[in-house]
């Protein structure tokens, strides 16, 4: 089997390394978590193909290096277009393949694949660049330089999204790429590897390993001939990345986990605040940036969870492809059992849960209600570690110094939500949370040119803008003395 086929589609199920299709003897079987059935059996790659893509990569260095910025620019562009041209057909597939809203495909997510490349052209092309300062007579100038083959490895939250936030500043920098997606949602990436031929991408400048983080990934990040790694995913295959980078002193980037805390003050507009609220179950609440601990102020804990209770009741479950339906399933049998998991652990330690707390068994499969855990034991695992599912938890506080304790009271630092209508009193929150990104009466507004990653164990480094520049490319400063001309 060479393609398996989406909605009278067909996606090719084998490596992309050099240009071409590369098939392997083992293979993984991929379902569709919408109702479990089979897609299809995807090439399952290790060591050996692993060392062809990187090889096709770090051949293509020379050339694609050397290539004009503004020709690189013209071919992510070109990619773009392609995804543009292709944008319900991209949103199809990975709906089938990661279970997340076909709505939110067609709306926010392929358009942001499409800028993703648009965006780290034009910063090429416009903005990369710092003014030439003089030292005692000498001129010192900065540059972006390629660095060599970049390791990429993603999730499958937002596979496709989140693989080209990655791809496109990459080889903007003039790098060449190995990708290893994610093996629950491989099969966007591989319509796209199409798409980067057509556009005209040199062979080998962008390359696809599919298979197990424990056998693809972790031979790709162990490879001596890599520049840099980055890697979206979860903090300890971040550890095992970290060692295994180590030996070969491999430059890494880490977009991690998070437990973020959406803080609502006492002067909070309390419809806005239950709006942001259920705004955390998106993406069936798989989404690294959640502000999954609700944090709101004792005075008006019940009027909010009332407003909160009234728009959760209203959410449709069911299927993704349904331009009705707000949540879908959660992506794998594995993760699910996951969820459910940690839900009846706090359960049997006497949580309260007023709403949700089951899956859905009217839909069956892998659809889980929408939760919220009330008023959890504080330190217990449900308020400490990243349950990644549509589960949120409600705490209160009476002071500010009390919410700041509890927002910060995490190994996380990813992001985080204040609701209030102060901006005093916002502004001396904000000024002490410790995260990524901080959203103050609002939620996922995101700019390409704002830095991007965690603090604490949610990521190591920022990407985004300039900073995406910073960690692909080797950044050179090049001295020219007024001295030994012969002009
Ligand atoms: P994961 O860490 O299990 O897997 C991520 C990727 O790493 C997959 O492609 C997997 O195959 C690969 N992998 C696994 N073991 C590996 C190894 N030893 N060597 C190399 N690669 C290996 O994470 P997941 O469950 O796919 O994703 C969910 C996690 O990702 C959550 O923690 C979530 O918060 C995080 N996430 C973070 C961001 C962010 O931007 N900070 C965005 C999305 C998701």
């Amino acid at each position: 089997m060479t393609h398996l086929e989406i909605a009278g589609v067909a996606v090719d199920t084998r490596h992309f390394i050099g240009g071409e299709r590369l098939a392997s003897e083992a293979t993984f079987t991929n379902t569709s978590p919408i109702d479990g059935s089979f897609l299809g059996e995807i090439a399952r790659g290790g060591q050996t193909e692993v060392d062809a893509a990187v090889a096709a990569a770090r051949g293509a260095f020379a050339g694609w290096s050397r290539t004009a910025p503004t020709e690189r620019a013209a071919i992510l562009h070109r990619i773009a277009d392609l995804v543009e041209q292709n944008l319900e057909t991209l949103a199809m597939i990975e709906t089938m393949d990661n279970g997340a809203l076909l709505r939110s495909h067609l709306r926010g997510v392929m358009p942001r694949v499409a800028h993703n490349f648009r965006f780290f052209a034009d910063y090429l092309v416009n903005d990369l660049g710092h003014p030439d300062f003089e030292t005692r007579g000498h001129n010192n100038s900065v540059s972006w330089d390629p660095s060599g083959v970049a390791a990429l490895i993603t999730p499958w939250n937002a596979p496709l999204m989140l693989a080209t936030w990655k791809i496109a500043p990459a080889l903007a920098a003039g790098d060449t790429v190995v990708l290893k997606p994610a093996e629950w949602t491989p099969l966007t990436a591989s319509f796209f590897a199409d798409l980067s031929k057509q556009a005209g991408l040199p062979d080998g400048v962008f390359n696809v390993v599919q298979g197990y983080g424990k056998e693809a990934g972790a031979a790709l990040v162990a490879h001596p001939g890599l520049s840099r790694i980055s890697f979206t995913g979860s903090v300890p295959t971040a550890k095992a990345i970290a060692r295994a980078a180590a030996d070969n002193l491999t430059p890494c980037s880490f977009e991690l986990g998070g437990k973020s805390p959406l803080v609502v003050l006492d002067d909070a507009d309390l419809e806005l605040a239950a709006d942001l609220a259920v705004e955390q179950y998106d993406n069936a609440g798989q989404v690294c940036l959640s502000g999954t601990r609700l944090l709101v102020h004792r005075s008006i804990a019940a009027a909010f969870t009332e407003a909160f209770r009234t728009k959760v009741e209203s959410l449709r479950q069911g299927d993704p492809r349904d331009p009705e339906t707000d949540i879908g399933p959660q992506v794998h049998a594995i993760h699910f059992d996951r969820i459910r998991g940690f839900v009846d652990r706090a359960v049997a330690e006497g949580a309260n849960i007023p709403i949700g707390g089951s899956p859905n068994s009217e839909l069956g499969g892998l659809y889980f209600r929408p939760t919220l855990v009330d008023d959890p034991t504080p330190g217990s695992e449900i308020v400490s570690q990243e349950v990644f599912g549509p589960v949120l938890t409600m705490q209160t506080f009476e002071t500010d110094d009390e919410a700041l304790e509890m927002a910060n009271g995490t190994e996380f630092g990813l992001a985080a939500v204040v609701v209030s209508g102060d901006r005093e009193h916002a502004d001396r929150i904000t000024r002490h949370l410790v995260a990524g990104t901080i959203w103050v009466n609002c939620f996922f507004v995101r700019d390409l040119r704002a830095p991007f990653g965690g603090s604490k164990k949610s990521g190591v480094g920022r990407e985004g803008g300039s900073w995406s520049f910073d960690f692909y490319a080797d950044v050179k400063n090049t001295v020219v003395s007024p001295n030994g001309w012969k002009e």
